[in-house]
């Protein structure tokens, strides 16, 4: 299933050109065009899958351990102290390929920084308790 207005189907089939540095079945693993820091990467199913939603489950289930493996392979090479694993679902998320991938982010203590962070919302502890008890 693939998707013709979709760059990163474009980029399995070929049709674009991309920094590939992983390929299997289900997944290649790609060099982000505009990396946060050094060795920011890709994985993406080889399907077409808007969102982690629209994945299914067994699919979904080996996106982890590739990225564990991967991960620790490029902070091998790579020399870096740890990783940011970060997966956007909706634009509202911050999502704007929507394909879905998951991105491994090298993080360094010197040089190559960068921002995954948020701020807080600052809810009271009975606006926890009700969003809690929605779902449980
Ligand atoms: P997201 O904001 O989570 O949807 O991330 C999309 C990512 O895809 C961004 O980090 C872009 O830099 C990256 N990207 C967009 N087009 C390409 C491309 N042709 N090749 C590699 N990475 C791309
Ligand atoms: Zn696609």
């Amino acid at each position: 299933m693939r998707d013709d207005n979709c760059i990163f189907c474009k980029i399995i089939n070929g049709d674009i050109p991309s920094r590939t540095i992983y390929e299997d079945d289900d997944f290649k693993v790609i060099m982000d065009a505009d990396p946060a820091t050094k060795g920011h990467s890709l994985i993406l199913p080889k399907e077409h899958y808007a969102n982690l939603f629209e994945m299914p489950e067994d699919l979904a289930a080996k996106v982890l351990p590739l990225a564990k493996r991967l991960g620790a392979d490029m902070c091998d090479k790579l020399k870096c102290e740890g990783m940011n694993v970060v997966q956007n679902n909706g634009e509202v998320a911050g999502q704007t390929v929507h394909h879905f991938h998951m991105h491994l982010i090298p993080r360094y203590t010197d040089g190559c920084k960068t921002d995954v962070t948020w701020s807080h919302a600052g809810l009271s502890d009975e606006q926890l308790d009700d969003i809690c008890n929605l779902l449980k």
